[in-house]
């Protein structure tokens, strides 16, 4: 694990929505970037999705380059300050670093955010921007969804000369980015810096348009899209199936974060929209999505208990939040799984009651399995509850597309080349992998973007022909 960046203070940040982690000095960067072995053949670029030339952009850094570091980034990834942020590194490019051997890899995130940060500072958005050329300027395509994928495909687009477009149906581009992450581990302007960059290859960005409705896929060919990228992610928030959870004061993590995060309820009275919560908070789910409801709720003034059916080894949210949350004073109960939601006579939220469990054999994602200890039922003492144990793909645009094929799932089928069962409409992203990470997304944007662009020429080809 690498070494973690400089925080705000735990008694400060607990009262706060300002960015946790602090990112490195100059200096801090430079004597990390020194320790960077510059390896001839190096792991770290075969553990990160997008293939950043890692061992280069650090070079930069210890040269004092920051532009030039982050030009090189920009090669590969459009979104660096973001991915420098919310990346799981420990479990990528980091991982990989050959100085894990002496238990201290590079801190290849938090350099990758210095080089954002100071690059954009020395050169705007000018960085790596080409303009469009050459003979695919007169073509459009379309991308569906502004969340890490379809920003990074509708970018490389750009970048290759289309006129892409990209389509949202939210208010704001970002997806996930902007709607789930909170404002203390991602900031808003950070990310809007990212959608500036893209807007300013050439991409024409859309809000307020959801496709399927708005315009169908069918519209948008007619309009003379050539190609269509769906990115429409997984938004649809699971639930547990137990007794209770129509009460009132019941969240799906997914609503409770959107109201906080795009429609500034944090900010209340200033920002009109209400969060209603009690005291005592329930946040069910061992990941990245229970980990931010938990603190954001702990920010909020609550007393938060984190409920989450295995043990922290089996927690799949990343270990720097975890710790973050155990130092803010979020509870944690472990291998512990509710069975029911207690209401009052008023139909709002009293108690959850839990049954212990225990963890016997490993099942199908690796993980051992957890089974209920018989008697061992209790009940917490809490007046909200928010369920943060999954997201289902968007089911929107496949529903309202006729011949889009999907998985029993909800997923997209796509074949090889991330084409679906509509030819000329490609998927990627969360929306064919289910809820999974970022950087995926964006790898997925990034194969997507070239696959299509094969497709439009074979098709212009055989036109010409
Ligand atoms: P999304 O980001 O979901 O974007 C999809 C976009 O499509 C949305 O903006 C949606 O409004 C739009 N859309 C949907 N339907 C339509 C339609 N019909 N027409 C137009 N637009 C449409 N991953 C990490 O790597 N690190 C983390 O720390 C991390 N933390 C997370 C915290 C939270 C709270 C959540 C919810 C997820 C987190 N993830 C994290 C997961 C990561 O954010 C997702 O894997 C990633 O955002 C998926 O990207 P995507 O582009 O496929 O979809
Ligand atoms: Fe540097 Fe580690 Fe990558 Fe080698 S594996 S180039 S030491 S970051």
């Amino acid at each position: 694990m690498a070494k973690s960046l400089p925080k705000q203070l735990i008694s400060e940040r607990v009262k706060n929505f300002f960015e946790v982690g602090l990112g490195f000095s100059e200096e801090e960067a430079r004597k990390e970037a020194q320790r960077c072995l510059q390896c001839k053949n190096p792991a770290c670029v075969k553990g990160c999705p997008v293939e950043i030339d890692i061992p280069a952009f650090i070079k930069l850094i210890n040269e004092g380059k920051q532009k030039e570091a982050l030009e090189k980034i920009k090669e590969k990834n459009n979104l660096p300050a973001v991915c420098g942020r919310v990346c799981p590194q420990e479990d990528q490019c980091e991982a990989l670093c050959v100085l894990n051997k002496k238990k201290a890899p590079i801190n290849i995130g938090a350099l990758e955010r210095y080089a954002s940060e100071t690059g954009v500072s020395l050169a705007g958005l000018a960085v790596n921007r080409r303009q469009a050329t050459g003979d695919r300027r007169q073509i459009k395509v379309a991308v569906v969804g502004s969340g890490p994928a379809g920003l990074t495909c509708a970018a490389d687009l750009a970048k290759m000369g289309y006129q892409a477009t990209l389509f949202e149906s939210l208010h704001v581009a970002g997806g996930v980015l902007v709607y789930g992450i909170p404002e203390f581990r991602l900031p808003k302007n950070i990310v809007q810096n990212e959608v500036d960059y893209i807007a300013s290859l050439g991409v024409s960005i859309h809000t307020d348009a959801l496709i399927g409705s708005t315009y169908s896929i069918e519209d948008l060919f007619k309009d003379g899209f050539k190609a269509i990228f769906v990115a429409t992610g997984a938004g649809l928030p699971q639930f547990l199936g137990i007794p209770g959870e129509n009460l009132d004061r019941v969240y799906s993590a997914n609503e409770f974060l959107t109201r906080i995060n795009l429609m500034k309820a944090y900010k209340f009275p200033e920002y009109s929209t209400p969060v209603n919560i009690g005291d005592k908070v329930a946040v069910i789910g061992g990941g990245n999505v229970a980990l931010d409801s938990s603190r954001v709720a702990l920010r909020l003034g609550k007393e938060v208990t984190l409920v989450y059916r295995r043990s922290e080894k089996e927690m799949p949210g990343r270990f720097e939040e975890i710790e973050n949350a155990k130092e803010e004073g979020v509870k944690f109960n472990f291998l512990t799984q509710p069975v029911r939601i207690l209401g009052d006579k008023d139909g709002f939220v009293n108690g959850l009651e839990c049954v212990r469990m225990e963890l016997g054999e490993v099942d199908d994602s690796g993980r051992r399995k957890p089974h209920e200890i018989k008697g061992s039922s209790f009940i917490l003492n809490v007046d909200t509850v928010i369920i943060a144990i999954g997201q289902n793909p968007n089911p929107l645009l496949t529903r309202l597309t006729q011949g889009l094929k999907t998985n029993s799932n909800g997923t997209i089928r796509v074949d090889d080349h991330l084409m679906t069962s509509i030819p000329g409409v490609f998927a990627g992203g969360d929306i064919i992998t289910g809820a999974d990470t970022v950087i995926k997304a964006m790898g997925a944007g990034k194969k997507a973007a070239v696959e299509m662009d094969k497709y439009v020429k074979a098709v212009i080809q055989d036109l010409k022909g």
